[in-house]
């Protein structure tokens, strides 16, 4: 908090130390304070006239109070009005003080929510609002803050109160962009929230639709998207190298495959080649489900680039992965007589030097890596396109220096993690997306399986034999490697000696985390080339690797995964002609989160709809990562149940930006987004 702000709200160094932990460390911070719900003091529900389910206020003569011990020891307090209208107030843990509080004889307020109880109504843990009957009711509405722990709601209260005297809260909209939306004063909009009057019912307020907070939302959506927009604007303002080729390589490399490419990857090819055409760098993210056919997408974008004359990179989230993108990308580009080469951490000190030599020769024009490549001393001669494999799995920071390895480079990003329209709109309306919305032909989809660990084990092993017996691969994936006592997680170790004594005929083989580099790519090369019949694997094989011929994906623990994660492992399968199958293995007890998300899985198979319902299960913070994105998350709106606002906040965004409305978009932006330059780079 500044000094000035922290003497005005006239509060100790504590409580602003508090409040800082919750963000809050301006007048302004604390206006914008989102309230989670609203409860109302401001009148009196007569006992006869209670409605169950209802949260509300009332009043009576307390005439009983006992102590029950059965089935547990519990306070009940009966109040009763002159009319002989009576409510029972229930206290599962209560105090002595409490107990005298509420003693025989005393008039007090409650407020609570209305039950049906076994005495008839009731209301369980109400919070006793007065004990006098002449205290005065509430002239507003009371917003209850979100907050941290020893910060209570009283200072919270009181800091915006005297924030919403002391602050003179103008309008940075002009009534020619509000006037249409028919939205409310921006001043009235923020006293409402803090303060709303009566004629709101606190049902109506909880529901965050009214037409103040519709403005609120507004206000924000369009923070967030006037600085998108800007920060397209700076990009576009850069120049890049426009790419004309004839596209030479490109028909090379696509005579060379055994299949044709969809119309769904020409058309995204297109959309790269014209804008690796253009002389602003490209920053657009290539989707599509798993199994869509992004690699040989990111192939024939490359050779654009290499065509052109400049170097392309490509940088994968784990060592295995780029690994098979090396031994994809070599067989495809070595037959066009373009040497490809590999970098992570693991090579040899020489091995790697001489990479590093070749790349700021220019000798070789194009490198394959982990995140070795983002290392200082990697650099190019020309670099001037980057792939970004799997890019949710890159923070922000790490992109950045990957592309400033070149100037003003293009960047293709790619993802599998399909972002929902809302998100697209609101969080990466600076990207350009591309979609592969369609799969390559002769795909059976993946029947998927769920199964309780303890006491189908056996039957699911059973079938791994017969998956290889007919010549096919099987994948068994546990989540850890490491034993934990606590969550009993079953070690790929395990699994692996398991298989490998129960099948002793078969070729298993294990590969995890902890293994070195060169041990884990042997493994995979077995695998890849059919030798090991099944792989016993940590979450490592998670993204992008591909091997057709397994049709069997067993997950151990698949309670534990997140949406995206299952989605992304039942995606190793299914790429061959033959029916696939997906096992999932739980163990019991399962959380309401855990069913929830398996029954998802279960149900779906269409990537949009998993991460859609997973959007829903989880809030777009925990979606996006929203640590590692770096985005900015959101206080008042909800990006799916506000597309609308969205929307018009988008047009109104880029209507403003058109008209130069300079001092307009940065007063907004000041009020919003203080910190913008603290998100931007995405
Ligand atoms: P992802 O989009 O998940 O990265 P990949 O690029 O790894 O998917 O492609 C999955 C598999 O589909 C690979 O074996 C690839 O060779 C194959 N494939 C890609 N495009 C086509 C196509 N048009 N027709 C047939 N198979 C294809
Ligand atoms: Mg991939």
């Amino acid at each position: 908090m500044n000094p000035t702000d922290s003497k005005i709200l006239k509060i100790s160094a504590t409580t602003a130390e508090k409040l800082a932990k919750l963000h809050l460390t301006s007048l302004w911070d604390l206006l914008l304070h989102a309230p989670l719900r609203y409860e109302d003091e401001t009148h009196i529900t007569p006992l006869g006239d209670l409605v169950e389910n209802e949260t509300c206020l009332v009043e009576g003569k307390i005439i009983f109070q006992t102590v029950q011990f059965r089935p547990r020891k519990q306070l009940l307090v009966r109040l009763e009005n002159a009319t002989g209208h009576f409510l029972i107030l229930r206290y599962l843990h209560f105090y002595p003080t409490q107990q005298s509080q509420l003693s025989e004889g005393k008039t007090v307020r409650a407020l609570g929510q209305v039950r049906a109880g076994f005495y008839g109504l009731e209301m369980i843990h109400p919070k006793i609002v007065a004990t006098e009957k002449s205290t005065a009711l509430k002239e507003t509405l009371t917003p209850v803050y979100p907050t941290v722990s020893g910060l209570n709601q009283a200072t919270i209260r009181r800091a915006i109160a005297v924030a919403l005297e002391k602050t003179a809260v103008t309008d940075t909209l002009p009534e020619k962009v509000l006037q249409p939306l028919n939205l409310p004063d921006f001043a009235c909009a923020i006293h409402s929230l803090h303060a709303p009057t009566p004629e709101y019912s606190a049902f109506d307020l909880n529901n965050k639709n009214l037409p103040f907070f519709r403005r609120l939302k507004f206000d924000e959506l369009l923070a967030q998207q006037l600085s998108m927009r800007l920060a397209r604007n700076e990009r576009e303002r850069l120049t890049a190298i426009a790419f004309n080729t004839s596209g030479e390589l490109v028909q090379r490399l696509l005579a060379q495959l055994s299949f044709k490419l969809t119309a769904a990857q020409h058309k995204v090819l297109n959309e790269i080649k014209a804008d690796l055409a253009c002389s602003h760098p490209m920053h657009r993210l290539l989707q599509g489900d798993v199994g869509s056919g992004k690699t040989i997408v990111a192939a024939a974008a490359a050779l654009l680039a290499i065509e052109a004359g400049f170097q392309a990179a490509l940088t994968a989230p784990t060592e295995i992965l780029a690994e098979q993108h090396f031994s994809k990308f070599a067989t495809w580009f070595n037959a066009l007589n373009i040497p490809v080469a590999y970098l992570s951490g693991s090579l040899k000190k020489r091995e790697k030097q001489q990479v590093k030599d070749d790349l700021l020769s220019g000798r070789v024009r194009f490198v394959i890596g982990t995140h070795a490549l983002f290392q200082d001393d990697v650099a190019f001669e020309n670099l001037g396109f980057v792939i970004v494999d799997e890019q949710h799995r890159f923070g922000v920071q790490q992109r950045l220096n990957f592309k400033n390895k070149g100037n003003n480079v293009h960047q293709l990003m790619m993802s599998a993690t399909p972002i929902p329209r809302s998100l697209a709109m609101g969080f990466f309306a600076d990207l350009d997306v591309s979609v592969i919305d369609e799969m390559p032909p002769n795909r059976t989809p993946v029947k998927t399986h769920l199964k309780n660990s303890e006491l189908r084990r056996s039957e699911i092993e059973q079938f791994v034999r017969k998956i290889i017996q007919d010549g096919r691969q099987a994948y068994w994936v546990c989540p850890l490697i490491e034993e934990s006592e606590a969550l009993q997680l079953k070690t790929a170790t395990e699994t692996f000696e398991r298989l490998s004594q129960t099948f002793p005929e078969l070729s298993i083989g294990l590969v995890h985390g902890k293994m070195k580099a060169a041990e884990k790519a042997a493994v995979m090369q077995q695998f890849v080339s059919g030798s090991l019949n099944a792989l016993v694997a940590t979450t490592v094989i998670e993204v992008g690797v591909d091997v057709p011929n397994a049709t069997l994906m067993v997950i151990e623990h698949a309670e534990r995964m997140g949406l995206s994660q299952l989605h992304q492992l039942r995606g190793r399968v299914g790429r061959g002609g033959g029916q696939s199958h997906c096992v999932l293995l739980f163990t019991e007890p399962l959380s309401d989160t855990a069913k929830e998300r398996l029954r998802i899985i279960y149900q779906n198979t269409d990537g949009f709809e998993i991460a859609r319902q997973d959007l829903q299960l989880r809030g777009p913070g925990e979606f996006l990562g929203a640590k590692q994105s770096g985005v900015p998350l959101l206080r008042f709106a909800d990006i799916e149940r506000d597309i609308d606002l969205l929307e018009t906040a988008r047009d109104t965004a880029a209507q403003l930006v058109r008209d130069g409305e300079d001092t307009i978009i940065q007063q907004h932006l000041n009020r919003w987004l203080p910190n913008r330059e603290e998100y931007l780079g995405v």
